[in-house]
């Protein structure tokens, strides 16, 4: 039954071709209720006339097929998983069982105040742990991902400019920043201006003070940003922002750098996301469900998305919103699951415990991006925050090796892929983010890898173009998968 794709490479069977007439799986109890017709419900010719052609199978053989598909993936268990920007962190199991505890897992969405005790208490304490985590005055539990939490902070932006009768229509982001500032800035109805950073990889000064002036609403800045450095000149940025009026925004996705060592409070912003399914343990991909809280400065609260979670004599309870509130961006109380996921991570590790993080990510970071050094050529050669970008832009002009190939053949070495082609200020970039959870052992056979990749793209560079070879599907054409996907296979 098994379907050949390549020579040599079993893909497993569909389950129309695994059924075999008669086997069944789970069956119910049988019903003590008389049988109706269908006829008499459903409209005659909706009805079959004969039993749809379904495969039918045991729940061995059930098991068994999607257990063999669960193995064909990378994940964060079975893999090292270094994608930049992204923090593909181990996440302990424990946070499983304590979301799923009954009292949370089943608490029905519209459940009254008074039996949702538990989880708004645990939501009222998250708010205030990543307040002080942040070094903002009061955080927004609602946004469900990062790009969500940017939009819901422009909202309040653009709201606070005009509560202040002076509307501003521009947001300025940067030249290396994620593509959902942009977007969500031109989402929310601004013009959007880009700055260009400088040639140490980090915001100009002076190109800033070219293009923020009296219209414009917000700055927004990634700190670290998306090259892995820290940018040094950050209050000074933020001072010329607010020099002319404007706030600043901080995109946060990189704050398994800062944890415990700044704030971005301090440092002078008004308003910042965090995603919890990068920098606080959440499991993701495939877009699954994240959160993307957002925090800011006493001077936006009146405009935080509603509900909030309130305590007072009676409990806790869900406040109704205040007249300058944006309203709700999120149905019921947000990604609970993954907020619990969060709230669990930050208890179990403590005040001490994240710092360790940010630290242990740094130093893998850095580790990591020695052992590479004069393997592959990095990006602004400095010390890194948790990431670092290496380019694959020399093999290109010599062998015609690019990036993308060099992902292709890492898997093949057991490792899943960086990610690649971002940030799109540096030619072929491979942006590596190791984080904290993994061995030195682990960081050691990865650039064992990379290296092994160089020298064949010497050797053997026509089978670095056609990689992966030890996978279930070698190269696809990508945008025709997109496009066209065949899923008859
Ligand atoms: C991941 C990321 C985002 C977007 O966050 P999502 O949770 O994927 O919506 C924004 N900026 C940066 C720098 C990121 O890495």
């Amino acid at each position: 039954m098994e379907k050949k794709h390549s020579p040599g490479r079993i893909l497993e069977p569909l389950l129309k071709d695994l059924g075999q007439d008669g086997r069944r799986a789970f069956q119910l109890p049988k019903t003590d209720l008389p049988a109706v017709a269908p006829e008499t419900q459903i409209p005659s010719d909706w009805v079959r006339s004969k039993p749809a052609a379904l495969p039918e199978l045991s729940e061995r053989d059930l098991v068994k097929h999607f257990m063999r598909l669960a193995h064909l993936n990378f994940s964060v268990e079975t893999n090292f998983y270094p994608l930049g920007s992204c923090t593909m962190k181990y996440n302990p199991r424990v946070h499983e069982e304590i979301a799923g505890l009954s009292g949370f897992a089943q608490l029905h969405p519209y459940a009254p105040d008074s039996l949702s005790q538990g989880t708004l208490q645990l939501l009222f304490e998250l708010e205030r742990m990543l307040a002080e985590v942040l070094g903002m005055d009061a955080v927004t539990l609602q946004p469900a991902a990062g790009a969500h939490g940017e939009f819901t902070a422009l909202l309040m932006a653009r709201a606070y400019h005009e509560a202040q009768g002076r509307p501003r229509k521009k947001v300025v982001v940067t030249d290396s920043s994620h593509g959902t500032n942009p977007a969500s800035a031109a989402l929310c109805g601004f013009d959007v201006v880009e700055v260009k950073s400088n040639a140490r990889g980090r915001v100009s000064l002076e190109s800033l003070a070219s293009v923020v002036d009296h219209d414009t609403a917000v700055f927004m800045m990634t700190n670290p940003n998306t090259l892995g450095l820290f940018e040094e000149e950050v209050m000074k940025v933020t001072q010329l922002v607010h020099d002319k009026g404007g706030l600043v925004y901080m995109d946060g996705a990189n704050m398994n750098a800062l944890l415990g060592q700044v704030r971005p409070g301090d440092m002078g912003f008004d308003m910042v996301h965090v995603n919890i399914h990068k920098t606080f343990s959440i499991p993701h991909g495939s877009g699954g469900p994240g959160g993307g809280p957002v925090g800011v400065k006493a001077h936006l609260k009146p405009f935080l998305p509603a509900p909030m979670v309130a305590s007072g004599s009676a409990g806790y309870r869900l406040e109704s919103p205040g007249p300058q509130s944006i309203g709700r961006v999120r149905s019921f109380f947000g990604n609970v699951g993954a907020l619990v996921r969060a709230y669990a991570y930050i208890r179990s590790l403590g005040t001490d415990g994240l710092k360790q993080v940010s630290e242990g990510a740094i130093l893998n970071a850095n580790y990591l991006k020695e052992l590479l050094r004069g393997i592959y050529p990095i990006a602004v050669d400095e010390s890194c925050m948790h990431e670092f970008i290496a380019s694959a832009k020399e093999m290109k002009a010599s062998q015609g090796i690019k990036a993308m190939d060099i992902a292709k053949r890492l898997l093949d070495y057991g490792f899943y892929a960086p990610t690649i082609c971002f940030p799109l200020i540096v030619e072929e970039a491979l942006m590596i983010e190791p984080s904290e959870t993994e061995s030195r052992q682990t960081l050691e056979s990865f650039a064992d890898a990379l290296a092994k990749i160089k020298h064949e793209s010497e050797e053997t560079p026509e089978r670095l173009r056609t990689a992966p070879h030890r996978m279930p599907v070698s190269r696809l054409d990508e945008v025709q998968a997109a496009r066209e996907p065949n899923l008859r296979w």
